[in-house]
């Protein structure tokens, strides 16, 4: 059991400035995110686009906030539960949150906020009958961990940047043994450079470049040992693997949120705005995921959210305390 002062679900850019504005209560947070790595939209969606509206910040790209965002939140030793979507919340006699995760990893906090912006990212899967007995043994559809397949054949399907980026990742650093590239039409949708460099090492024979084809079936008794790739001029062929990793993108969806007894209008957590609380108390929602009168899904927005949130939740974890506002200029930022 994971225990801390604030359970933050969402490690957006929301959910990461919480943790400052937290810490500067003496307060500890510990996020849970279903995505590999913390950024919620700006390192999933755009990593590489300038924001302009953040404050102090003529221009900045979305990858570096979330990387000032996270050094900024150091000093607060936040805690995090990477690449596991939250799917409970119970509350125990004694007023504590116990958050589940699909994974079954437990988290225990008086507090928890809701920064889970659009929700879960789920990824987009190809529509082959079986595959879902094939996951965890040899199809994956995020890649967490390059180690795994080391030594390993991999047939990669997909025509954007992730697709791209990881058979180049995987051949250059000589990581897979094999790597296999299906795409269905023969123009990729990724950068330029990233295009030329996968043609350059199929052209060198590293990467096997199979285009205007898809992947429509697998092979192996209960793990990948093959898959069928129907071409559209020569037929299908059997292309021997030991991961199949299809890369088409991840669509958001609320998810087990909604599941969680909170009032839920359009698609989005309904917040009371004097401190961003739910209709459950203790629990709080902030950033995109929430809704009320004149709400403007921007980052900006989300911080100011967080920032109130966290003043209330103070109140609520040590009511007989008085907390008086602190300019960072005057005491610094002083972390745990
Ligand atoms: C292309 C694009 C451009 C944009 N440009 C701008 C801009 O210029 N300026 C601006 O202010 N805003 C911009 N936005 C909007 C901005 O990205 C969002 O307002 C911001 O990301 C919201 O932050 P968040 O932390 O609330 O949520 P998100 O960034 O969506 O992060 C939420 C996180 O919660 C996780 N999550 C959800 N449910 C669960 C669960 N059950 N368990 C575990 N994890 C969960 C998700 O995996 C995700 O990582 C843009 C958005 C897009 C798509």
């Amino acid at each position: 059991m994971i225990k801390t002062d604030i359970i933050i679900i969402g490690a957006g850019p929301v959910g990461l400035f919480t943790v400052f504005e937290a810490g500067l209560l003496k307060l500890h947070c510990h996020l849970i995110d279903s995505l590999p790595q913390p950024g919620g939209q700006c390192s999933e969606i755009y990593p590489k686009k300038p924001i302009y509206d953040i404050p102090g910040f003529p221009s900045i790209l979305a990858g570096e906030l979330i990387d000032n965002l996270l050094a900024q939140a150091s000093p607060f030793k936040p805690g995090f539960t990477l690449g596991e979507a939250a799917i409970s919340i119970d509350k125990t006699e004694d007023n504590q949150f116990i958050v589940t995760t699909v994974k079954g990893t437990q988290h225990q906090a008086p507090i928890v906020m809701i920064a889970g912006g659009l929700g879960v990212f789920e990824p987009r899967k190809p529509p082959i009958d079986n595959i879902v007995d094939y996951e965890d043994n040899g199809v994956e559809y995020i890649i967490k961990d390059p180690e795994l397949y080391r030594g390993k054949r991999c047939v990669i399907a997909g025509g954007g940047d992730s697709a791209l980026d990881w058979s180049i990742f995987l051949t250059e650093k000589k990581i897979a043994s094999e790597v296999a590239l299906v795409h269905r039409s023969s123009s990729f949708r990724g950068h330029l450079d990233s295009v030329q460099k996968v043609i350059d090492l199929a052209d060198q024979g590293k990467i096997r470049l199979i285009t205007e084809a898809e992947v429509t079936s697998i092979t192996g008794n209960r793990k990948v040992e093959g898959v069928v790739v129907s071409h559209q001029k020569e037929g299908e062929m059997n292309v021997a693997c030991d991961h199949f990793i299809p890369l088409f993108g991840l669509k958001p969806t609320l998810g087990p949120i909604s599941d969680w007894g909170l009032e839920i209008e359009k698609n989005a957590i309904k917040v009371d705005t004097l401190d961003y609380s739910t209709n459950i108390p203790g629990i709080y929602a902030i950033g995109d995921v929430n809704t009320y009168e004149n709400k403007l899904k921007l980052i900006l927005c989300g911080f100011h959210e967080g920032t109130l949130a966290v003043q209330s939740a103070f109140a609520r974890i040590h009511p007989d305390k008085k907390n008086i506002l602190k300019y960072t200029t005057v005491n610094g930022v002083q972390g745990f």
